[in-house]
């Protein structure tokens, strides 16, 4: 087992958005990195995509010459996992959340990489105990849960599987904060692990709202916006693509609760081929660049303050399980969205009767028990 101080060799697995990504800021802290993909044409994208990001931070003065040369340097791309591998001593999986695929490459890496090595997985939402069971050093594979763009965002959930160590967890989080980034430790192996979990009922309840007629998307968005956020909801899943919300759903689905999963006009846009952006039409049309959001359509169905409310308590149900605690989660929470405050934090001021009350409410109106108020809402013992 390594510590942080002895790793200098990284190997990523997968050259996509997050693949790309992660090995660009493991090159910026130095590290001698290998880049792996299944196709010689995914690799050189992810590369080109190194390139020209290493280039624009130059041009902007961000990275002197040195680094950027250095940077260059330290990549080798490849298609031979053994050789990405062999004297890794840090790897991370970035390969499509799928949890087949993701164990297939686990299994190799368990037999390609030093058995010294930690394995770290990318996953967004997926079971670290899991992927982690197909191979021989469970101890040693850990959640490294980077945002996107890699690049720009400071979070890395730092999660632990059943059989992750104390060791590892550190070893992981001291790595992050090499690549300039704030690891937050996510204690217990939970489905989505923190920000995607806190706002997975977001989408449930919201979802449940325009299903029942009460709004539309463009109405909810309206209100958000007003509110003062940079994106509405449903904009943001258009932006993300339908096709990767209705998998993460769906998923919770199976391992979480049914009423974690899809939503009826989610499902039909998806079923349609209508993913959002990426397709040109979702919940809007973005044939014109950004769709251009009426902000005086606004509902007064729901309010703002019904989403925080529902963020806060899904927040203490990750406290209840001992998964993290309050401040970590509302930092969390504005390192990982576009949320200015954290939902404890945001709700601080409200009396826990009349937050538990606008709950209880809430999950009658639109039959989802999932949005019942915990018991430590209900004392206000979050707080
Ligand atoms: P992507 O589709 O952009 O990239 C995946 C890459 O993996 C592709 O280049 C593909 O060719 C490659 N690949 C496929 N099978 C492989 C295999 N067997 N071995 C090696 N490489 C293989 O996907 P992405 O958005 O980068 O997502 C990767 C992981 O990161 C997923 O688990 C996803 O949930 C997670 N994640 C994504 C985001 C995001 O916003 N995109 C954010 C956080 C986490």
């Amino acid at each position: 087992m390594y510590n942080a101080a002895e790793i200098q060799q990284v190997a990523v697995i997968g050259a996509g958005d997050m693949g790309h990504g992660i090995a660009e800021v493991a090159l910026l802290a130095g590290y001698r990195v290998h880049l792996y993909d299944i196709k010689q044409e995914y690799l050189d994208r992810g590369v080109k995509r190194i390139h020209d990001s290493l280039a624009k931070l130059a041009e902007k003065g961000k990275i002197d010459a040195d680094t950027h040369e250095r940077s260059r340097q330290l990549l080798h791309p490849t298609t031979d996992l053994s050789e990405a591998v062999s004297a890794a001593q840090f790897v991370i999986e970035a390969v499509p959340e799928v949890l087949k695929i993701k164990q297939e490459v686990f299994q190799k890496l368990d037999q390609l990489a030093p058995e010294t090595a930690i394995l770290g997985t990318n996953t967004s939402n997926m079971s670290i105990s899991d992927i982690a069971s197909v191979t021989r050093r469970p101890e040693r594979v850990v959640g490294v849960h980077f945002f996107n763009p890699v690049v720009l965002m400071k979070l890395v959930e730092v999660i632990r599987g059943e059989k992750t160590t104390e060791e590892t967890m550190q070893t992981a989080c001291e790595v992050c904060r090499k690549l300039g980034k704030e690891p937050i430790r996510v204690e217990k192996d939970v489905p989505s692990f923190i920000v995607n979990r806190i706002n997975a009922p977001i989408r449930v309840f919201l979802g449940a709202v325009v299903d029942a007629g009460e709004a539309t998307p463009e109405e909810i968005d309206a209100m958000v916006r007003d509110a003062g956020e940079p994106m509405g909801p449903f904009e943001l899943l258009d932006y993300v693509g339908l096709d990767i919300t209705y998998d993460s759903m769906d998923y919770r689905r199976q391992v979480l609760d049914p009423e974690y999963g899809p939503f009826e006009a989610l499902e039909k846009l998806v079923k349609a081929g209508h993913l959002g952006k990426k397709t040109g039409q979702g919940f809007y049309d973005w044939s014109n660049g950004r769709p251009a959001i009426d902000l005086s359509k606004k509902t007064d169905v729901i309010s703002f303050r019904d989403i925080q409310f529902v963020k806060l308590n899904e927040a203490t149900k990750l406290i209840e399980q001992g998964v993290s605690n309050a401040k970590d989660i509302d930092r969390a929470m504005v390192l990982g969205t576009g949320d200015r405050v954290g939902p404890i934090e945001a709700c601080k001021d409200v009396p826990p009767e009349e937050i538990a009350e606008r709950l209880d409410e809430l999950a009658s109106r639109y039959r989802k028990a999932i949005l019942q108020p915990t018991a430590l809402l209900r004392t206000g013992g979050y707080r």
